[in-house]
This record gives structure tokens, sequence and C-alpha cells, in this order.
């Protein structure tokens, strides 16, 4: 991706091709102008596609560029939010509602994936929320009450389940969400993308939004080469945003996060280092998370950014972190390393904001973002379509006001990881 290896790393080493697309040239007519070229622009142009809208789709750089390029690749269901906790800041009508479409939000990528035969690694294994100590365990216990009074598959694994599970002793226990799973989160990018392709979305990479204006009943979208006169815009930058989306950003404060990725493991490792391919992260407040991919290289990341001074504190923490897990990988290398930042809102709940009449805009992920994403790209659809009104999203409406002490946060987010790796001398 823009030749940088270290923007995306083994995703991009190891995703199928990106259909190929042209920037935006000329003028042109749609009936929705979407703006940003991952999960949730992308879902939202093909529901729209496949409903018979015209649809214009604008991405600054590549499918992907953003976190969809970048992440972890863990379809998580829910918020990080406890679910009790969701209702209490938005509400118990919409907070239900919310904990129900995004508990399906796996369920519904899953079954994107197969109707549309996307090539991404999808592993359908559940994830593994690990305790780290009793303190860990305690919340993990809350949150297995939580969601079981709502229905879900969750299950609370003890040490010794755990243990076999993730092939390590270093856990107190884990929480099982046979809802979600893993995946190649560009492949699946590039995949809705030639999805929505297929179902004649109009799609144009290198083609950044520079204005966005209101025409009579109308919007006038801009970039430097072309225009595009549409009833409804989408804004889809999340964390990305850039020109007049620039927004989308502010009203979040940006996590840095990393990932490295070993050459594959060998025949034992696989053996025991997860065997069933579930996700995993841990309770610890600078967590880490490691999966496998499809040729069993094992994905491990945590908080920091790979510059300046970080890459070298992160990659040796790394290594370190990795030989206490898993003492059988002492010696293994890292092929490939790649970072990005996570959008966190104030509440840790998303945005849905409107940007003007027929304008609207969902972000605010909170590193949660592939299966949001995708439920709220559908969403959004569902309500240009006529098929729901603004009432029955489940979210409320908010403005883009930046989170208190915003830039503060960020430089401590980066230099507190860096101190926490370099002196940490637990995992
Ligand atoms: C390191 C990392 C790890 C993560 N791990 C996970 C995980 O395991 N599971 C999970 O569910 N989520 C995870 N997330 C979060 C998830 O990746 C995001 O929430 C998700 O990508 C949001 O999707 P999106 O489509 O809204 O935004 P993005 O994927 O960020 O896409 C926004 C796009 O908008 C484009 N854009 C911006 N401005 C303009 C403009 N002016 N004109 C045109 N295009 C523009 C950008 O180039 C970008 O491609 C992680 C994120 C990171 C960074």
């Amino acid at each position: 991706m823009l030749n940088d290896l270290h923007s995306h790393g083994l995703w991009e080493a190891s995703a199928p091709p990106a259909p190929s697309t042209l920037p935006l040239d000329g003028a042109t007519e749609a009936d929705v102008a979407i703006v940003g070229g991952g999960y949730t622009g992308l879902s939202c142009a093909l529901h729209l596609a496949e409903s018979g809208k015209s649809v214009v789709l604008l991405e600054a750089h590549e499918f992907g560029f953003g976190g969809a390029g970048r992440n972890v690749g863990l379809i998580n269901a829910g918020l990080w939010l406890m679910p009790d906790d969701v209702s209490a800041v938005i509400g118990r009508a919409q907070g239900e509602r919310l904990l129900e479409v995004l508990g399906d939000g796996p369920a519904l990528v899953m079954s994107m994936i197969d109707s549309h035969g996307i090539d991404c690694e999808l592993r359908r294994n559940g994830t593994l929320h690990c305790a780290v100590d009793a303190r860990g365990l305690e919340e993990l216990k809350q949150r297995e009450a939580q969601w079981k009074k709502r229905g879900a598959p969750v299950r609370l694994l003890d040490a010794r389940e755990t243990a076999d599970r993730v092939g390590t002793n270093a856990y107190v226990g884990a929480l099982l969400d046979q809802r979600a799973g893993t995946l190649q989160p560009l492949a699946y990018a590039r995949g809705l993308a030639r999805a929505a392709r297929a179902k004649g979305a109009r799609l144009h990479t290198s083609s950044p939004v520079i204005s966005a204006e209101r025409h009579g009943s109308h919007w006038d979208v801009r970039t430097q080469a072309g225009r595009v006169d549409a009833e409804w815009l989408v804004v889809a930058t999340d964390a990305y945003g850039t020109g007049p989306w620039r927004s989308t950003q502010e009203a979040q404060t940006r996590l840095p996060y990393f990932n490295l990725a070993t050459a594959p493991l060998d025949r034992t490792s696989l053996g025991t280092i997860l065997p069933g391919k579930e996700g995993v992260w841990d309770t610890r407040t600078i967590l880490s998370s490691f999966r496998l991919d499809r040729e069993g290289r094992l994905v491990f990341g945590s908080v920091g950014a790979l510059r300046n001074g970080g890459a070298g504190i992160h990659k040796a923490w790394a290594r370190r972190a990795l030989a206490r897990l898993f003492p059988q990988l002492a010696k293994v290398d890292f092929e490939h390393e790649w970072f990005g930042q996570i959008g966190m809102t104030e509440d840790a709940v998303p945005r849905l904001h409107a940007f003007g009449p027929n304008a609207l805009g969902v972000f605010g992920f909170n590193g949660r973002g592939i299966s949001p994403g995708t439920v709220f790209g559908r969403e959004l659809a569902l309500l240009i379509l006529g098929e729901k009104g603004q009432d029955d999203l489940p979210l409320p409406m908010s403005g883009l006001k930046p989170p208190s002490l915003r830039g503060l946060k960020e430089i401590y987010y980066e230099g507190g990881a860096q101190v926490a790796h370099l002196v940490g001398d637990r995992l």
C-alpha cells in the first residue's frame, strides 16, 4: 500500500489483489456519494447497489487504507463497553437495539463473505478474551452474565481449558464468544469492494474528496479532477478522515496499535498454540492480542506506534512477551510489522452524525469496526432506501466535538505504551 511496508504489513503481503479502479475524472451523477473505502463505506455501497441505487464511492488512497487494512482481524460482537453500560450511555431502548445489531454483527459479516464468495481467511471459531488476574476474571464473569441474559452464546472457561485452547498457562480463565471469529482484514475490504462493483457500484480510488457542498436538493462532492452530483452523501472516514472529513478524525482520540507477524510456525507449535484457531486478546489496560493467519503465522499486537523510539521498544518487548507466553517461540523472528490508529470516543460508543440534509456519517468504533462498520454501512443503506427511519437507527445523533484534552491524551497513549513496554517486566 503506497509502497510502505509498515502501514499494512502482512495483510498487504497476503491479500488477494484489489479490484482495479481509476481515480474519478470528470462530472457524474449518482443517488448516493460515499466517502471512504473501508468497511463502513464499502458495506453501504454494496447494500445500496444490491437494491438498485446508483452509487459512487470515493476513496482517498486504496480500499482498506485506513483501519480496515491494518487491524487484528478479530470479528467481535458488541462493543468494548460492558453490555449493561451501553444503556446507561445511550438509553435503554436504543442501547438494547445497538447490542442486538452488534451482537448479530459477526453473523452479518460471515453471511456477506459467504454470499459474495469473499476469499479472506474467515474462521468461525470464536474469540477468547483472556483474564490475566483475578480482577480480569471478575470482569469476564460479569460480561458473561450480561451477555447470557441477552441469549448470547458465550461461555467462561476455567484456567485449564483456557490453557488447552491457547497453549499457555499465562491466563486464569477466558470468555469464549462463539459468535466471533477472525479474518484477513484487507482481504475482506477488497472482497467487499469487488462485490460492490459487481453489483454496479462505481468505485474510485486515489480520489480524495476535497469539498462537499449542498446545492438545492443535492450534494456537489468534489475531488481534484472530478465531481459527483448526488442526492445523498455518506461519510465513512472514521479515524483516517482528511480534507473536509478531518472532523471525524478529530472527534476521536487516536490510540496507536501495532502488529508483528512471525514466520509460519512449525507443525509442533501449531499443534499446541491455538489449535482451535480462535482469536485472542487479554484484560490488561495495555492489552495484547494474537491470532494465527492461514499460513500459521502468529500475529501478535499491542498498544503502541512503530515509529521513532517506539519501533525498537515495542519489538523488543514483543519478543520477550512472546517468549514468556510460548517459550518454544523464543527464537522465532518477526517477518512483518505494521501499525495503525484506533479511533476512540469519550464514552466508547460510536457516533452517528448528520453533516447536513441527507448527509450522514458513522464513526468512532473504538477498536471494533469489522462488524460494526459492516452493520452501520447496512443501516445507513436501509435508511437511504427508506426501509428504516432515523429513529429506527440504534444510535442517537451526536455532534463532532473533539474529546477533551485530545492532543495530550494521544501523546500520553503513545508515550505511555513505550514506557510500559520498556519497563514492564510483566507481560
Ligand atoms: C491496529 C488496529 C487494530 C484493530 N483491530 C481491530 C479488530 O481486531 N477488530 C475490529 O473489529 N476492529 C479493529 N480495529 C478497528 C477497525 O479497523 C476500524 O474500526 C474500521 O476499519 C473502521 O472502518 P471504516 O470503514 O469506518 O473506516 P476505515 O477503515 O478507517 O476507512 C476510512 C477510509 O476513508 C478514507 N478517507 C478519509 N478521508 C477521505 C477523503 N477526504 N476522501 C476520500 N476518502 C477518505 C481513508 O483513506 C480510509 O480508507 C483496529 C484498528 C486498528 C488501527
